[in-house]
């Protein structure tokens, strides 16, 4: 690395704290996506996102194509979805989603014909030319306005509307898009798969982002537990002006603010936002998807879900539609082992237990993961021991102790003094206590239970 790239990546490629989980993604690091055959039935949530539900745009019993939108809404924080099959819908129903949200749904049953499946699907999504030749004929606006349009959400597990992060403030300039190819989360491949077979699509997908947010600099940050993926996004990426940068190995690489910290040695003040700092951070599959929405003007409709863990007979990394079950997905991986005993919907740090298989994946569903009973098995909570080590890895420097204790004592006034609505529930802090203390449950419990200002 020269002096000048240097300055230009001032990071030191780590942040302070954080925890080295055993990552176990070999168990499908190496598996190419496959792809579901498509499913008899898909479930639409008309909220797969932060900000405003869509409402219903299509009655019962209409006959809707793959990327017809099926639901919208008007407010600027929010992403329409669309079909991700084609047939005919249904009547509006309820789904709970795994993280507890109970929110309305567009039942589609599929029609015998499909425009695309297997390959042609594959190719259709991430195949073919995705030359950057033409992109300064993209405009900002336009940009924008297609990633609006294509429903495009955060597909690392965040899923705050991507036009929104995109859209230009005058009084925050972008200096720098960051792309997150980290996938910190133990046991998920998705991304990783995504950079070894569509690196191309995530480098044009990144540049239409940097010019719609008017960021000068982009640069790829990728965990180096994953060097085929880093070679491979540096081929992509040259003579484009990307940098691919490597960073440590460390547990959570993928959160915003410790990569900013990593990357560009600048710190997101507590409460606020990457664009108070100048930066913009776009997942890899987000990307990509933004080059899908701009250059092909197609709609988020399906996404590469990782479904594995000990507890998976086969595990895969999978592209299907949005609205396929959980059930779908593990019966295309052979289904669960005899030892199998919790399926999370995301990864283990991060993600949530799932209580029903037929719950539709979304936009954000980035994995399934399935322990054994050996693995979940947990020993009794004890008392505190104080030991300080939840907060000598707390990622935030925070006090999980103390915060865990207000929400667990419902004393919103400690909880808020101690910064309760900074904790990114990393899980850091739960992962490393000796007494058992389910602190970032507490943590979480405690965010959504608090009375809002
Ligand atoms: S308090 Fe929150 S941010 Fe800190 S380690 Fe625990 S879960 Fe992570
Ligand atoms: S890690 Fe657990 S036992 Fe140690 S101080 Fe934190 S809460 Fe207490």
């Amino acid at each position: 690395m020269t002096v000048a790239d240097t300055i230009k990546i001032p990071g030191r490629r780590s942040f302070a704290r954080g925890i080295h989980p055993d990552d176990k993604k070999t168990l499908c690091s190496g598996s190419p996506a496959e792809i579901l055959p498509t499913p008899q039935s898909v479930l639409i949530p008309l909220s797969q996102h932060i900000g405003a539900p869509c409402k219903a745009a299509v009655k019962p019993r209409t006959d809707v194509a793959v990327g017809d939108v099926v639901g919208d809404s008007e407010a600027f924080v929010s992403a329409p979805v669309h079909a991700s099959v084609a047939g005919t819908t249904a009547a509006a129903t309820v789904v709970t989603l795994p993280n507890g949200q109970h929110v309305g749904a567009i039942p589609i049953t599929t029609a015998e014909e499909q425009p695309l499946t297997g390959r042609a699907l594959w190719d259709d999504i991430y195949g073919g030319d995705w030359s950057i030749d033409a992109i300064d004929s993209f405009e900002p606006k336009r940009i924008a306005e297609a990633v609006r349009a294509a429903g495009l959400v955060g597909m690392g597990g965040a899923t705050f509307p991507t036009h929104v992060k995109l859209a230009r403030n005058p009084d925050k300039p972008i200096d720098t898009l960051l792309i997150n190819g980290c996938e910190c989360e133990p046991y998920l491949t998705s991304d990783h798969r995504l950079m070894l077979e569509a690196p191309k699509a995530i480098i044009a997908g990144a540049i239409l982002a940097a010019r719609a947010a008017g960021a000068e600099r982009i640069i790829i940050a990728i965990e180096d537990n994953k060097p085929d993926a880093i070679e491979k996004m540096q081929s992509a990426a040259g003579g484009t002006g990307v940098d691919v940068v490597g960073v440590h190995t460390l547990y959570p690489m993928g959160g915003e603010k410790q990569l900013i910290v990593a990357v560009m040695a600048r710190e997101v003040p507590t409460g606020g936002l990457p664009l108070d700092v100048g930066v913009v951070v776009v997942n890899v599959a987000t990307a990509a998807a933004v080059a899908r929405a701009v250059m092909r003007e197609k709609p988020l409709t399906h996404r590469i879900i990782s479904v594995t863990g000990e507890g998976i007979a086969t595990p895969k990394n999978i592209l299907a539609p949005v609205g396929a079950s959980y059930a779908d997905l593990i019966e295309f991986c052979g289904g669960l082992t005899d030892q199998a005993s919790r399926v999370i919907s995301g990864g283990p740090m991060m993600g949530f237990t799932l209580g029903d298989l037929e719950t539709p994946v979304t936009k954000g569903t980035s994995g399934v993961v399935v322990l054994t009973e050996a693995q979940t098995r947990k020993a009794d909570e004890t008392a505190c021991v104080r030991c300080g080590r939840c907060v000598e890895v707390c990622p935030l420097g925070l006090v999980p102790t103390r915060i865990a204790l207000a929400a667990r004592n419902n004393d919103w006034e400690m909880a808020r003094r101690y910064y309760i609505t900074a904790c990114c529930e990393c899980g850091c802090c739960a992962y490393v206590c000796p007494a058992e203390i389910p602190l970032v449950q507490l943590i979480r419990a405690g965010k959504a239970g608090m009375p809002r200002d």
